[in-house]
């Protein structure tokens, strides 16, 4: 850590205070209890907080975090419940792809009543829907022969959408979602879609399915249905028929994050696994001791190191206008795959407490699953950094 600048490390310690104060009391029981009355408390906290809007610019009410910042906030937060995190940056993910087409006007429109609304008791969020039942992997990769269900008609002076999305993070919080659908379902997907703002009180949305999730509890998955949704023709973000583009400058953006949630998760794991293990005794010593019990440690603590270094790269190029889905890929694949192994290996270290919801470990394994699947599962994100590897060679 000593590489941080004063700067940065005062951010961190202002995110670790804020994680220690507002989100650690409140991990397991949105873990057993994710609609617990708890969630609008730290939703409240963490806006009012500027957690939730630290990268926006000062206009917007925000403190103008870089990515290299935005990865020590979220490493902070991650390390105390990774649900918690993604509960607060689902709505910077629903608002990126107004952030990122660079429209003042739209983001005026749009990202400012929401930021504004953080001030108060009622603090408003924001929801990406890409994912439909028939359409994950594809849609990130934009395979030729797929082609997404959720339509969008043009129809007086703006457009009708008609679908379904599921897994939406935030999606039953939200009241701003933004939404990728196709003018022609028969693709191709590159060049079909677009994507839209859709207010969540317009007539026709609603909301279906809350999924039981597996782990990072405290910020529902939902299904989102759309019965001719009608938005006027200034609710189009960026080009007609720029869609998928404009989310593959998402992603280029916003797997780093997931990479650092990840990272959180397994510093968490080792965190917890070096102090259950430098206080329980067994065959007559701390089993900080035992041999075997220290070449587990020793792995734990290398791969938070090595995730470390990768996150940090990739955010630093991101910081620096240099958006990479090389490295975000590789920090993602290398920190998700750590935080699972870490979270796996800390169980083991806490032996049958381990396996036991009130130490909390065990939620670090289910809550890290998810990092190897979101944002592009790891399988994607391995052939999106093949994909760039050959295309430098030619192939
Ligand atoms: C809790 C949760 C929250 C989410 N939040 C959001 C959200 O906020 N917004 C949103 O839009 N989406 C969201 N998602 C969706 C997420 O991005 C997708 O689940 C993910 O991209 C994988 O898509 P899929 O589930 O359809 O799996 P599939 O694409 O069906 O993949 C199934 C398996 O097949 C493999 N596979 C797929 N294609 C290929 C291929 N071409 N070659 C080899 N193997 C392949 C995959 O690696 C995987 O192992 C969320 C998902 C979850 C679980």
């Amino acid at each position: 850590m000593s590489a941080l600048t004063p700067e940065q490390q005062e951010v961190q310690d202002w995110a670790r205070e804020f994680a220690a104060r507002c989100v650690t009391p409140r991990a397991l029981e949105l873990d057993r209890n994710p609609a617990s009355p708890v969630r609008e408390e730290l939703i409240r906290e963490g806006a009012r907080a500027g957690v939730i809007g630290n990268s926006l610019p000062e206009f917007l009410g925000g403190m103008s975090h870089d990515p290299f910042m935005g990865a020590i906030v979220t490493e902070e937060l991650a390390a105390a419940c990774s649900g918690c995190t993604v509960l607060f940056g689902a709505t910077m993910l629903g608002l990126s792809p107004i952030l990122m087409s660079g429209d003042l006007e739209k983001i005026q429109r749009f990202v400012k009543p929401l930021a504004d609304s953080w001030e108060t008791d009622e603090p408003r969020l924001a929801a990406l829907a890409a994912t439909e039942p028939g359409m994950g992997s594809d849609f990130i990769l934009g395979h030729s022969g797929a082609s997404p269900r959720t339509r969008v008609e043009k129809k007086d002076g703006g457009y009708v959408i008609n679908g379904r999305k599921v897994f939406i993070s935030n999606g039953s919080l939200a009241s701003l979602v933004t939404v990728f659908a196709a003018h022609d379902t028969r693709g191709p997907v590159r060049e079909s879609m677009s994507c839209f703002a859709v207010p969540t009180d317009t007539p026709g949305f609603s909301v279906g399915q809350v999924f039981e999730k597996m782990g990072q509890r405290a910020c529902p998955a939902a299904e989102l249905l759309f019965d001719d949704v009608f938005v006027p023709a200034d609710h189009r973000i960026g080009e007609e028929g720029g869609g998928w583009q404009l989310n593959r400058s998402i992603l280029s953006v916003t797997r780093t994050p997931v990479a650092t949630i990840a990272l959180g998760i397994a510093r968490a794991a080792y965190d917890r696994a070096l102090d259950y293990a430098c206080q329980r005794v067994q065959g007559g010593q701390i089993i900080a001791e035992h041999q075997a019990i220290q070449l587990m440690l020793a792995d734990m603590a290398t791969r938070v190191e090595a995730a470390r270094a990768l996150v940090w790269k990739a955010a630093a190029a991101l910081a620096a206008g240099q958006p990479s889905i090389v490295l975000s890929s590789m920090a993602k694949t290398f920190a998700s795959d750590a935080a699972v192994t870490n979270a796996s290996d800390a169980i083991q270290v806490l032996g049958g407490n381990g396996y036991m919801h009130e130490y909390g470990v065990e939620k670090l394994l289910r809550d890290a699953k998810l990092t190897q699947i979101y944002e592009g599962t790891n399988q994607i994100n391995r052939f999106e950094i093949m994909e760039s590897v050959l295309a430098e060679r030619g192939l």
